[in-house]
C-alpha cells in the first residue's frame, strides 16, 4: 500500500500495524490516535468514529467491536489525499495510560522462568509444584497503579526480617526486580466461559509490560496467598496497543503442553506469537528472548480466568508472566539472570548489579517479523523506566 505519511525504514510502526493509544495534546482534551512511524493520526479530527475516539480513553472503542474497521478506515485515510494536518510529531504529544484497566491479573505461564524461580526459591524441592502443568497460575494484581512508559517508579518500602535479629521491619526494598512480561487487553462485551478459540473475539490487543518485583518483600509475603505488596507498588505498560488483527501473521503454534490439559483448555487455533523481547539496562543489552515458547497461552488464560462464570470487562489486563527462553542470556527478570544475586551482571561499563540500583533505567522492545516484504515489522515500541529513591517519610 502507498501512503502519503512518512515511515522511517525499520520502524515499527508501518500502516500494517496502526495501533491505538491516546494522547493529550497541550491545551487541549485527551483523545484517541493511531500510531503510524513517528507520527500520531488524530482520528477525531479526522472524522474517524468520533464518538469512539474523542475519548480519554480506548476502553469504549474496544467495547464497540469497531476496531478493525477503525483501523481500515485509518489506512484508507492514509493511503488517500495527503491530510498531514492530522498527523502530529510523537515527541510533541503527551502520551498516556491508553486504557481504564478493570481487572488486572498477572499469570506465570513460561515454564523456564516458573523452573528458574522455583530452584531459587525453594533449592532442593521440585521447581513446579503439583498444579503448574494442569493450569495457568495468576493472582490479581493492582490495576489502580498501572502506568505508561518512562513513568519513574520510586523504591518501594516493605516488611522484610532483618538479617541480624529476623525481625521484620520497614525497609526500603533491597532486591527489586524488573519482569519481561507481554500484557493483553480485553475488549468486546462482556462474557464469561470463553472458548480458547474464541479468544480473538474477547482479546483486542497487546502491549508489552514490565512487573516491577520486591523480591526480599515477596519473599516474606507471598505465602500462603501469592503476592501482594512486592508487585503492586507499579507496573508499566508500553503506550501503544497492537491489535490481535495486526498481529494475526505472526499466531504460531504454542509448545506441545504434556500432560494435555482439561478439555476447557483446549485450543485447536494457534494462539502463541512469534515476538521478539529484548530488555536494556540503562542502555547495555542484558536479555533478548522470544514469546512464542511460552507454556500457557493467552487465550487459555482467558478461559481459565472466565470458567467459573467471572465475567470480562472492556480494558481488562492480563500479564503474561515473566518470558524467560531455556539459556541463561532468556532470562526475564534480574533475580533469574544473577541466580538471586550469587551471579551478579557486569554492563557495559564495568559495573556490578545484583538488582536494581537507584537511578537504574530499565527498557524492554518487542517486535514481530521485519525480515521480508512478506512479514512486515509490526513493533510495539519500548516501555522504559527509572528507579527513584524512597521518598523520605512524611514527603
Ligand atoms: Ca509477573
Amino acid at each position: 500500500m502507498t501512503i502519503w505519511a512518512e515511515v522511517p525504514e525499520g520502524s515499527d510502526f508501518p500502516i500494517e500495524n496502526l495501533p491505538f493509544g491516546v494522547v493529550r495534546p497541550a491545551g487541549a482534551p485527551a483523545r484517541v490516535v493511531v500510531r503510524i512511524g513517528d507520527h500520531t493520526l488524530d482520528l477525531a479530527a479526522a472524522g474517524i468514529a468520533p464518538e469512539l475516539t474523542a475519548q480519554p480513553t480506548i476502553n469504549a472503542l474496544m467495547a464497540s467491536g469497531r476496531g478493525q474497521e477503525i483501523r481500515e478506515r485509518a489506512g484508507e485515510l492514509l493511503s488517500g489525499n495527503d491530510r498531514s494536518d492530522l498527523l502530529h510529531s510523537v515527541d510533541d504529544m503527551h502520551v498516556v495510560v491508553p486504557i481504564a484497566v478493570g481487572d488486572y491479573v498477572d499469570f506465570y505461564s513460561s515454564l523456564h522462568h516458573a523452573t528458574n524461580l522455583g530452584h531459587i526459591m525453594r533449592p532442593g524441592a521440585e521447581p513446579l509444584l503439583a498444579n503448574w502443568r494442569h493450569l495457568p497460575v495468576g493472582y490479581h494484581g493492582r490495576s489502580g497503579t498501572v502506568v505508561v512508559s518512562g513513568t519513574p517508579v520510586a523504591r518501594p518500602e516493605g516488611l522484610v526480617p532483618d538479617p541480624a535479629d529476623g525481625v521484620p521491619r520497614l525497609v526500603p526494598s533491597r532486591s527489586l526486580d524488573f519482569e519481561l512480561e507481554v500484557g493483553f487487553v480485553v475488549g468486546g462485551s462482556p462474557a464469561s466461559r470463553i472458548h480458547p478459540d474464541d479468544a480473538d473475539r474477547h482479546v483486542f490487543g497487546v502491549v508489552l509490560l514490565n512487573d516491577w518485583s520486591a523480591r526480599d518483600v515477596q519473599g516474606y509475603e507471598y505465602q500462603p496467598l501469592g503476592p501482594n505488596l512486592a508487585k503492586s507498588f507499579a507496573t508499566s505498560i508500553s503506550p501503544w496497543v497492537v491489535t490481535i488483527d495486526a498481529l494475526r501473521r505472526y499466531l504460531v503454534a504454542p509448545p506441545v503442553q504434556d500432560p494435555q490439559p482439561d478439555p476447557y483448555l483446549r485450543a485447536t487455533r494457534p494462539w502463541a506469537i512469534d515476538l521478539n523481547l529484548t530488555v536494556e539496562l540503562n542502555g547495555w543489552p542484558i536479555t533478548s528472548t522470544g514469546f512464542a515458547d511460552m507454556y500457557w497461552t493467552f487465550a487459555q488464560q482467558l478461559a481459565h480466568t472466565t470458567v467459573n462464570g467471572a465475567t470480562t470487562r472492556a480494558g481488562d489486563l492480563f500479564g503474561s508472566g515473566t518470558v524467560s527462553g531455556p539459556t541463561p542470556g532468556e532470562r526475564g527478570s534480574m533475580i533469574e539472570l544473577t541466580w538471586r544475586g550469587a551471579q551478579p551482571l557486569t554492563l557495559g561499563d564495568g559495573s556490578l548489579r545484583s538488582f536494581l540500583e537507584d537511578g537504574d533505567t530499565v527498557t524492554m522492545r518487542g517486535w514481530c517479523g521485519g525480515e521480508t516484504a512478506a512479514r512486515p515489522r509490526i513493533g510495539f515500541g519500548e516501555v522504559t523506566g527509572t528507579v527513584l529513591p524512597t521518598p523520605k517519610r512524611g514527603a
